[in-house]
């Protein structure tokens, strides 16, 4: 049975130095604050705003909840991340998507001022992911996956990465961020020929295609890591990930569980960027 790369013990780790930083800012008046936005009563969208004000209320950040209907005017909304921009007092916005039918989501993201994108949906965020240079923070969920491995210290210089999904919220910014570390990256998605091949060769395989059970013995070999970034449904009152866990955790060295994994830690890293986010906009001020 393979080594369980736990979530919560990366998370603790991470909320621990979080506090300690929001403890500092608070030394000097500052009180770390994110803005959280959400339209409508999307279940998914309550769950993660739960674990946000939970995570937060654990570090000292403060939360400013903004739940509007469903049926909020563009104008409105814009008007609101505007405010946000402004305030000085808001260090980061989280905006929970995908947004009602009638927002256009490429103006809203792009009302958004890089700073306080402290879950990395803007343009700002990505130049500054593949530049290394500017404002702008990862997607919170694709940095987990990078938090879990440095946690467990599996090595990553050198090594060989297969990412599974081109998504701009986790396959294209977790390729970014494993080169980052040094890794060599093959980053596949729905079209990659020889994806089992692939998989098996990487030391580190990164499951995020959206496709419940799909990575299964065929796609791995031993040594490996695993990291299953997959949320689903397992049809009996259950939730499973993008990995045939049974089969796969039979082969590898570590792999992480779902739920229990990459989820736990992506809370603590939005904590993370929204104290950055604070210490990087009172830095200026001086
Ligand atoms: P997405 O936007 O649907 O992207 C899926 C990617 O996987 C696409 O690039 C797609 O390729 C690729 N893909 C689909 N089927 C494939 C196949 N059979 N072989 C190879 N590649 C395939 O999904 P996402 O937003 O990135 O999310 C991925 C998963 O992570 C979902 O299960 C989601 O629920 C989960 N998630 C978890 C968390 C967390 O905190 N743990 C947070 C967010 C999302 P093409 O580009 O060619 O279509």
């Amino acid at each position: 049975m393979a080594l369980l790369l736990k979530g919560a013990a990366a998370a603790a780790k991470l909320t621990d130095i979080t506090s300690a930083k929001v403890a500092q800012l608070k030394e000097r008046e500052i009180i770390p604050t994110l803005a959280i936005v959400r339209l409508g009563e999307r279940s998914d969208d309550i769950a993660y705003e739960r674990g946000a004000v939970k995570r937060c209320g654990q570090t000292g950040i403060e939360v400013v909840k903004h739940t509007l209907p469903e049926s909020t005017a563009q104008s409105e909304l814009l008007k609101l991340i505007e405010q946000f921009n402004c305030d000085n007092s808001v260090h980061g916005v989280l905006i929970m998507r995908p947004l009602p039918k009638h927002i256009d989501d490429h103006a809203v993201v792009s009302a958004l001022s890089p700073a306080k994108d402290v879950d990395g949906i803007t343009m700002g965020s990505m130049a500054a992911i593949y530049s290394g240079a500017g404002e702008g923070f990862a997607p919170c969920t694709a940095q987990a996956c990078v938090e879990i491995l440095k946690h467990y210290e599996i090595p990553l210089e050198g090594k060989k990465a297969a990412v599974v999904g081109r998504s701009l919220v986790i396959g294209k910014p977790v390729s970014q961020l494993l080169l980052k570390e040094n890794m060599t990256v093959t980053t596949c998605h729905s079209r990659s020929q020889k994806l089992e091949e692939i998989c098996r060769e990487a030391d580190v395989i990164i499951a995020a295609a959206g496709k419940a059970k799909m990575v299964t013995a065929e796609f791995v070999s031993e040594g490996q890591t695993v990291i299953d970034v997959g949320i689903h449904d397992d049809g009996n009152g259950g939730l499973c990930g993008d990995v045939k866990f049974d089969d796969v955790s039979e082969t590898v060295y570590a792999i992480t569980p779902v739920p229990g994994g990459v989820g736990a830690v992506t809370t603590s890293v939005l904590a993370s960027h929204v104290v950055d986010a604070a210490e990087q906009m009172h830095k200026k001020e001086k």
